[in-house]
C-alpha cells in the first residue's frame, strides 16, 4: 500500500526516510545483531546515540551551553505537573495563560501545587478567534513564572512571537510547534514538548531548561523521576530511558539537519500554511475560524459551509490518500496538521481535493 498524506494532529506523521532507516536497522542496529530497542542503555553505544541526539538538537535550535536538554519519560501532560512541582513552593504564585484546551489541563494540575493566577489569552473578534494583545493581560507580579502554549493544537492558534512585556520567567508548552521555526531559546526559562507531534513517537518528552533554575527548585518532596536537577545530573539516564523514542528522535534530528535545518523548515512551513489559508480565504465554501494574525502554521482548522457534508468530505479525502483531517472532538470541523514531516506536495494535493469537493457541492 502507498503511504498516505497523514494530517493527524498527534501522534503525527514521521518522515518516510526516517521510518525506512529505522526499518532497515530494526533487526540489526549498527552491526550489533539486535535492534536499539533490545540494547542496554548503560553501554558506550547508547551513550553515543543520546549524546549525538543532544548535539544535533542543540545545533538545530542553537541551544546555549547554560541550558540542559532532558529526554524525559512520558508526555507533555506529565510536564503539566512536573513544572509546578519543581518550580513552586507552597506559598508561591505562577501566572498561566488560559487558551483553548491544553493550557486548561496545565492549569488544573498546577493548582495542586501553588497559587495559580489565570489570564485568558484569547478573544473572539469579528475576524475570528484571536490572541488578546499582551498589554491587556493582567498578571500577578510576584509570580515565579508565566506558563503559556505557543501553538494551541486543537484550534490552530499560534503565538508568532514570545510575550515581550512580561519580564519574569517564561515556561512554554511547545508540543506542536517545536522545531517548526527558529526561536530564541534565551527568552525562555523552560520549554517542554511531547515527541509525537513534531519529533517522533509518543512516550518521550523533551525538556530544555536553564540550568540556574535548578538552585531555586523545590525538589525534596518531588519523586526522583520528577526532579529536573536529578534527571539532568544523570544525563537523562537515571533509570531506563525511553530508548526507542530517543533513537527515532535522533533520526528525525539528522533528517532535519539534512533538509537544511530549522530555518529551511520554517520557510517551507510558511509556504505550506499560506497555500492552504489562501485557498480557504478565497473560497466561500470553507471557512477559517481563526483571525489572520493568530493563525497556526502547524494546525490549520477549517469548517465546511454545511457541516452535514463533513463525513462525506472525510471519506472522499481518505479514498484519495489524505487521512486524519477530522477536527478535534471538542471543536468539530476539519483540521489539517502540517508539521515538518508533511511535504509541500501533500498540501497541494489537499488543496486540489478541496477544490474538487467544493466544485461538486
Ligand atoms: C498534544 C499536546 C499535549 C498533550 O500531550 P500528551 O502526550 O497527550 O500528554 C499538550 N500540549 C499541547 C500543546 C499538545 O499539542
Amino acid at each position: 500500500m502507498k503511504r498516505a498524506f497523514n494530517f493527524s494532529a498527534g501522534p503525527a506523521a514521521i518522515p518516510t526516510e526516517v521510518l525506512e532507516k529505522a526499518q532497515k536497522e530494526l533487526l540489526n542496529w549498527n552491526g550489533h545483531g539486535c535492534s536499539v530497542m533490545e540494547f542496554g542503555h548503560r553501554t558506550p553505544e547508547f551513550q553515543s546515540l543520546i549524546d549525538k541526539a543532544e548535539t544535533d538538537l542543540r545545533k538545530l535550535l542553537s541551544i546555549p551551553e547554560h541550558y540542559k536538554v532532558l529526554f524525559m519519560h512520558g508526555s507533555a501532560s506529565h510536564q503539566f505537573s512536573m513544572v509546578p512541582m519543581n518550580l513552586l513552593g507552597t506559598n508561591d504564585t505562577a501566572n498561566y495563560l488560559e487558551q483553548a484546551h491544553w493550557s486548561k489541563k496545565a492549569i488544573k494540575e498546577a493548582k495542586r501545587f501553588g497559587n495559580i493566577h489565570v489570564q485568558s489569552a484569547y478573544e473572539q473578534t469579528e475576524h475570528g478567534l484571536s490572541i488578546l494583545p499582551e498589554n491587556q493581560w493582567k498578571l500577578a507580579d510576584n509570580a515565579k513564572y508565566l506558563h503559556y502554549t505557543s501553538n494551541e493544537t486543537i484550534v490552530g492558534v499560534q503565538f508568532h512571537k514570545e510575550p515581550e512585556v512580561y519580564q519574569g520567567k517564561l515556561v512554554c508548552d511547545m508540543c506542536s510547534d517545536i522545531l517548526s521555526r527558529e526561536i530564541d531559546i534565551e527568552k525562555y526559562a523552560l520549554i517542554y514538548a511531547g515527541a509525537q507531534k513534531n519529533i517522533g513517537p509518543s512516550g518521550m518528552t523533551l525538556v530544555i531548561v536553564r540550568e540556574d533554575l535548578f538552585d531555586q527548585m523545590h525538589t525534596n518532596r518531588v519523586p526522583s523521576l520528577y526532579q529536573y536537577p536529578l534527571m539532568a545530573k544523570h544525563g537523562s539516564l537515571y533509570n531506563t530511558p525511553p530508548s526507542f523514542g530517543i533513537y527515532l528522535a535522533s533520526l528525525v534530528f539528522e533528517w532535519l539537519l539534512e533538509q537544511g535545518g530549522v530555518k529551511t523548515m520554517e520557510n517551507l512551513n510558511q509556504q505550506k500554511a499560506q497555500l492552504l489559508y489562501e485557498y480557504i480565504d478565497g473560497s466561500s465554501f470553507y471557512h477559517s475560524p481563526v483571525a489572520v494574525d493568530s493563525r497556526s502554521i502547524m494546525n490549520v482548522a477549517f469548517t465546511l459551509s454545511e457541516s452535514n457534508l463533513d463525513i462525506e468530505f472525510l471519506q472522499q479525502a481518505k479514498a484519495q490518500g489524505l487521512i486524519a483531517l477530522k477536527g478535534h472532538r471538542d471543536f468539530g470541523g476539519m483540521r489539517a496538521s502540517i508539521y515538518n514531516a508533511m511535504p509541500f506536495e501533500g498540501v497541494e494535493q489537499l488543496v486540489a481535493f478541496m477544490k474538487k469537493f467544493e466544485a461538486e457541492h
